[in-house]
């Protein structure tokens, strides 16, 4: 506690006598710069009324925000362009080129988070563009994720995953995985070369060429090659095929075998005990968030988005000298309780701190990058998995085995989505199904089904090609970071109330301005490696202690 005081107080003084000491230059930056902080947070609260979680916000309408939106972008642009070309500080060239990026980003009118407007039909259209066949399929996948037969009645595709993992029987089980493919035809249609998700992965292969893709941003947020992630990404996979035994597993059940964890303690987590015992366990890490003042939509719904997702409500800055807290919101389509969605909830949670513990100036007041960010939300994420961590929040727990097979059964299914993706963008014309049921097999012992799409799971798959990247190579950073939080502040799975404050002194704080591979060279003392990783996933082939 003593130290978070002291860090706050120091930004403070660093910030007036930054003030005092502002060239004419300095000065004008910072103008720009609150205009900016405006405009950010207009489109935040806009996003926000977009989901559903409220109709206005202090006061003001979404027309309202609308009209704020509009004001403060066109005179961010007027203002930035005014601004002589050098002659800045190194920290206001770098707020300014961040401030230029993310303005690009803000669209002129706003879309609902995760479902932008267009038609699925648009789809089947081959005169698309990249952005327009993208925006195509995210409908369709919404409008299939949400609306799910199953057994006479409708559920969404979180509740299918859920199922998954705990249907007993077999034939059941089967035909809950089976439910899902109007979406993988929506997708993928039946597979054949110029079916939606392949036109697609066409244009995010040249887009790729030309900008780089999402593997290649991952690549250096972790501070290696391409090839190196290519090479990690089978390390991982192959550590998982070498402590498992060689038995085919039909897709349908992969789940199932490793969420024993899952269903031993399914009546110990029902669904209206996710939030408390995630607000819980983030307390005894030092962070109350409710006293952050994070908001929450937590049900299922129609039109909402099919996943669950962090975001901006506000963005934290300094008012007269006094620092105005980040508010963030987690938005979730939970049905149904048990430790999957507990540790996806935990997971947003992260995310949370993650935004909370920010203190920088608004041009950095933003996620420190997609493959830091994802890696750091399991941090404490993956504390669920730990029997010390489920004997003090659930009361009961498994044996260490049984729970790190669930856990690595759900990481190892990202890491393999991620040479699926990585390979798809090196050679797009490659056969989808195909590639996906060769490293599902090779891997995970899963018997081969190139007649589905059935890896069409993740909306991350269509909205944002590559992706899926972030959690995969991100686990061995999650890996990493609790592996030295442990050896620098101790065992936190039972919680310790420094946690917080530790992290938002030492890694998180600085939102964008250090990108990840500073972050991570900075606190490890040495570039990332998959060894932590590699050490875990090889404890679920050790003799029980
Ligand atoms: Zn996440």
């Amino acid at each position: 506690m003593t130290k978070y005081l002291a860090c706050v107080f120091l930004l403070v003084c660093f910030a007036s006598t930054a003030i005092a000491g502002m060239t004419a230059d300095s000065r004008q930056v910072a103008e720009v710069e609150n205009i900016y902080a405006d405009l950010n947070d207009a489109f935040s609260i806009i996003t926000t009324i977009d989901s559903g979680l409220f109709t206005s916000y202090r006061g003001k309408d979404r027309a309202a925000w609308e009209q704020v939106y509009r004001e403060k972008r066109k005179e961010f642009s007027e203002r930035m362009a005014k601004l002589p070309s050098l002659g800045f500080s190194e920290n206001d060239a770098k707020a300014l080129g961040a401030m230029r990026t993310r303005f690009a980003a803000l669209s002129e009118t706003i879309s609902a988070p995760f479902s932008p407007g267009g038609k699925c039909q648009d789809a089947s259209r081959k005169d698309q563009d990249y952005a327009s066949l993208r925006t195509a399929l995210l409908v369709c996948f919404t409008e299939n994720a949400n609306n799910v037969s199953f057994e006479g009645g409708k559920i969404n595709r979180q509740s299918v995953l859920d199922l998954l993992h705990e249907i007993e029987e077999p034939e059941r089980r089967k035909a809950v995985f089976l439910a899902l493919a109007p979406l993988w035809q929506a997708i993928n249609g039946n597979n054949e070369p110029d079916s939606p998700y392949r036109r697609m992965m066409a244009m995010a292969a040249a887009d790729a060429v030309k900008h780089g893709s999402e593997v290649d941003a991952a690549a250096r947020d972790a501070g290696v090659k391409t090839a190196d992630v290519e090479q990690w990404l089978e390390q991982i996979l192959e550590a998982w095929r070498q402590v498992n035994r060689d038995e085919p597993i039909e897709p349908w059940n992969f789940s199932y075998l490793g969420a024993e964890a899952d269903r031993l303690l399914a009546t110990a987590i029902q669904r209206e005990s996710l939030q408390p015992v995630n607000q819980r366990f983030y307390q005894d890490l030092g962070a109350d968030l409710q006293q952050l003042g994070t908001l929450y939509d937590l049900d299922p719904g129609l039109g909402k988005a099919p996943l669950a997702y962090t975001d901006f409500v506000t963005h934290g800055r300094m008012v007269d000298g006094n620092w105005q807290p980040t508010i963030a919101r987690v938005s979730a389509p939970y049905a149904r309780g048990g430790l999957f969605v507990l540790n996806e909830l935990v997971h947003e949670n992260g995310h949370v701190v993650n935004l909370t513990a920010i203190r920088n100036r608004p041009a950095f007041l933003d996620w420190p990058g997609d493959l830091f960010g994802e890696a750091f939300a399991d941090v404490p994420g993956w504390s669920t998995y730990e029997p010390a961590w489920q004997r003090r929040c659930l009361g009961r727990e498994t044996s260490e085995q049984v729970s790190l097979r669930a856990l690595y059964a759900v990481v190892v299914l990202d890491v393999a989505w991620s040479l699926f993706e990585l390979r798809m963008l090196h050679a797009p014309g490659t056969d989808p199904n195909v590639l996906w049921s060769e490293i599902t097999n090779r891997y995970l012992h899963i018997v081969p089904h190139p007649e589905l799409s059935w890896w069409v799971l993740r909306e991350q798959l269509v909205d944002t090609p590559g992706y899926m990247v972030n959690y995969g190579l991100g686990a061995v950073l999650t890996a990493e970071m609790r592996q030295h939080i442990r050896e620098a502040l101790g065992p936190f799975d039972t919680g310790d109330p420094r946690w917080y404050p530790w992290l938002g002194e030492h890694l998180l704080r600085y939102g964008s301005e250090r990108d990840s591979r500073t972050l991570m060279q900075d606190i490890l003392g040495r570039p990332v490696s998959p060894q932590a990783l590699l050490n875990q996933i090889h404890r679920i082939a050790l003799p029980p202690k």
